[in-house]
This record gives C-alpha cells, structure tokens and sequence, in this order.
C-alpha cells in the first residue's frame, strides 16, 4: 500500500515540509499551530482547544503495535463503539474506521449507530461538533488529537460576524422589500464552528456543504435581497458565478477592515459577500499545474473541489465535491487519465483502489491538510485505552443553547435538499 505516510517516511525532502515526517505528539508540545503541511503558514486563534501530552507509550509503539492496540480496544468495545474517519485522514488512521466519508456523510453515519456509547471522529473539530449536535445527549463525541482544528473554520469567529452583520444591518436595515424578501440571509459552509452554524440559524440562515452549495443559495435567494457567506470565499464565489452572478456583485469581507473594506455603494449592489477565508490545501492548486497536466497528458481529465480558487476551477474540466470527485473515478471508462486537484490522502487513496486508471494528484508536492494530519493512529490508540478504562478523552461537547440553533440551520439544509 502507497499510503501518504510511506510516502512521507521514504522521501521527506519531496514533500512540502521535511516536517511531515514527525510524530504529531512533537508539535503539541511546541507553540500553538496548526503543525506541518498546506495550512501550516495559517494563524491559529487564541481560543482554539490545545492537545496535552500524549503519553509516551503510544508515541514509542511500532505502527503494528499501534494496529493490534487499536483492533483489541475495537474488539472489546464492540457496538459501544463507532469510529469515522474523513476522507482526508491518511490511510494508516482510515483502515480502522467504521464509516469513512466526508463530514456529513460521517455525522449521518454516526446517526445509524445510536446506541454508540462513543464516537470517535477521525477529522477535525468542526466536524466533531457536528456529530455532537446531531447526536444524543448520552453519546460522546471524541476527538482524538484536540489540536486537529480547520484553519479555514477558524478564519471566521463568531465576534468577527456578529460585527459584521451590525455593519451590514446598518446599511441595509432589517425590512424586507415588496417582495418579502429580507436585505440578507447569512450561509455558513459545513467547514464552520458551531458558533456559526447557530448564528445561521438565529439570523433565518442556513448551512451548506460543497454538494449542495448552489441548491442553498436558491433557497437563500427566495427568501433574501442578498447573502452573506461565510468562511470559504472560493467556494462561494464558484458557486454564485455558476449560477450566473457577476464577480463585481460579489464583493469581499475582510474582517479586519472597517465595512469589510468596502465602500457603502458596492455593498448595497452586492449579491453575495464572500467572507475573507481559504482553505490552505486547496489554495495550492495553480491554473500552471492544470496546463502542466494537459501538457503531459493530452487526454487527462481534470477534477478539482470547489474550495479551490476560481482561475483552477474555469480551468478544470469539472469541479466537485469530495463525493463527486469519488463517483466521477467510479463511473470513469477503464483507461481514464485523472489529474485531480483536492487533499492528497483521497487522491493517493483512489490511485490505489483504482489501479485500472492513471490518478494523479495536480499538485506535484506531498502537502496533506496539517490539521488532519494531526490525528495518528497513536491518538486513536490513546483514546480507545482511555474508553477501555473507563474514560473519556477528548470529548468535543457543545453548549445546548448553541446546539439547538446550529440544528435549526442544518434542518433547513436538509429541507433544501432538491
Ligand atoms: S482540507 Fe482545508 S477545509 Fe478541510 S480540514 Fe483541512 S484546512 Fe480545513
């Protein structure tokens, strides 16, 4: 198996950071950051939760020692016991998973398995916080390294947007127009904290996932003058411009500028404002490496999320959700040549379960997401002992009153659902 891991082990000097090829435990113990890999130049926030010392035991362990640790907690926890694991995690984590996926996909799945005394969610906080919302109250929600954040999620807190819509609330006021329409609906994208998504569903708001991101912005269209979305500029900017928004109708929030950094003029002409955030591993795509790839292989089709910035997007021949990217490789003619522009782990993960095509990743250098990165199979082992003797680590919980709200924000997605 060429699982990123191996790859970063035999060859650290061709990858982004030499870094990578460290145990996580070493940057717990360093600095707060967001550890080696594509968003390790990010700015972790001052309020983002630390990860204390994992004990040395499991930071010693060969990786088979890890495995048979983690397989005999599995065994004897049983149906107590549900572990998801993103698609971005790296392989030697995701073989243990019960259900591997994307974040919502992950959160649904841990709603099959509700007799689950815990949950252990191989991704990051956002995503953890999910399952805690969407969860029962008895269920534990567990994060096994607490350092695993988003730096895209924290580009966006909640102090920064509620200051936000008082300045917009200023200019546009709160009536609605003859239509019934409100001047603004805000749109959280899943990668957000639970702050947010409560936010959203206090403001008559909604979330939305890189699946049904243009579905979400009709529904808020019905219902409002304008919206305000929120972390993922580029996501939002490729989905308002698919469905036919001028990129002059879509200005720029920059939280840390008076008004965003906008005058009152284009605010008011504004269609969607699309909050200042990024997400680091798909800021590494260049429309260079899209003409690299045709260049090198005249027949290549060319995939790429939607988190990546809009010149790769125009440039790609599709663009799509993690769970696009999947059935488009799954449906593909035998033979098929793939460049693909998302997080190493999946993309290296399809070129192995898909041995019948050429799948490469757009990005020649080996930069997983650093967050996920964060989670080894060493934590994973942690906190399953942890459960075998009876205690819970790392346990993600959020605050009922902003639970509920974030709820109502993800219910109106699900009805949005076409
Ligand atoms: S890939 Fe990007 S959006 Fe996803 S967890 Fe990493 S930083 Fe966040």
């Amino acid at each position: 198996m060429t699982s990123v891991d191996s790859i970063v082990q035999a060859a650290p000097a061709a990858t982004c950071t030499p870094d990578l090829a460290d145990g996580p435990w070493t940057f717990d113990l360093q600095p707060p950051g967001y550890g080696p890999g594509a968003s390790m130049g990010d700015t972790i926030p001052d309020a983002a939760p630390r990860q204390g010392v994992l004990p040395e035991a499991y930071t010693r362990m060969s990786p088979e020692e890890l495995d048979a640790r983690i397989v005999a907690a599995k065994r004897t926890l049983g149906d107590r016991l549900v572990v998801l694991g993103h698609f971005y995690q790296r392989d030697e984590v995701v073989k243990h998973a019960d259900f591997v996926g994307d974040s919502f996909q992950l959160a649904n799945a841990a709603l099959t398995r509700p007799d689950a005394e815990a949950i252990v969610f191989c991704g990051v906080h956002f995503m953890a916080e999910t399952a805690d919302i969407l969860s029962r109250d008895e269920q534990a929600v567990i994060l096994p390294n607490l350092a695993a954040g988003c730096s895209m999620a924290d580009m966006a807190d909640i102090d920064s947007v509620e200051q936000c819509w008082a300045e917009l609330e200023a200019i546009y006021g709160t009536e609605p127009d003859a239509d019934g329409r409100v001047p603004v609906i805000p749109v959280t994208y899943m990668n957000s904290s639970a702050a947010l998504k409560a936010f959203c569903g206090d403001h008559g708001g909604i979330v939305c996932t890189s699946s049904n991101a243009a579905t979400v912005l009709e529904w808020a269209f019905e219902r409002g003058q304008r919206v305000l979305f929120f972390p993922d500029q580029h996501l939002g900017r490729n989905t308002a411009k698919a469905m036919g928004i001028g990129l002059d109708a879509m200005p720029m929030w920059n939280p840390r500028k008076p008004l965003g950094g906008n005058d009152e003029a284009s605010l008011r002409d504004a269609r969607v404002l699309l909050w200042h955030g990024f997400c680091s591993v798909h800021r590494r795509f260049t429309v260079a490496q899209v003409e690299q790839a045709r260049a090198e292989h005249p027949d290549v089709r060319v995939i790429v999320h939607p988190e990546c910035p809009m010149p790769v997007v125009d440039a790609a021949d599709e663009s799509g959700s993690t769970d696009y990217i999947r059935k488009a490789v799954e449906a593909a003619p035998a033979g098929t040549t793939f460049a693909i522009g998302t997080e190493i782990n999946l993309v290296q993960r399809l070129a192995e379960e898909h041995p019948e095509h050429t799948i490469f990743c757009l990005d020649p250098v080996v930069c997983p997401c650093s967050t996920m990165y964060r989670i080894h199979p060493g934590y994973l082992a942690w906190v399953l002992d942890g459960l075998l003797e009876g205690r819970v680590e790392n346990r993600i919980e959020v605050a009922p009153e902003v639970a509920g709200s974030a709820r109502v924000a993800l219910e109106r997605m699900l009805a949005a659902k076409p």
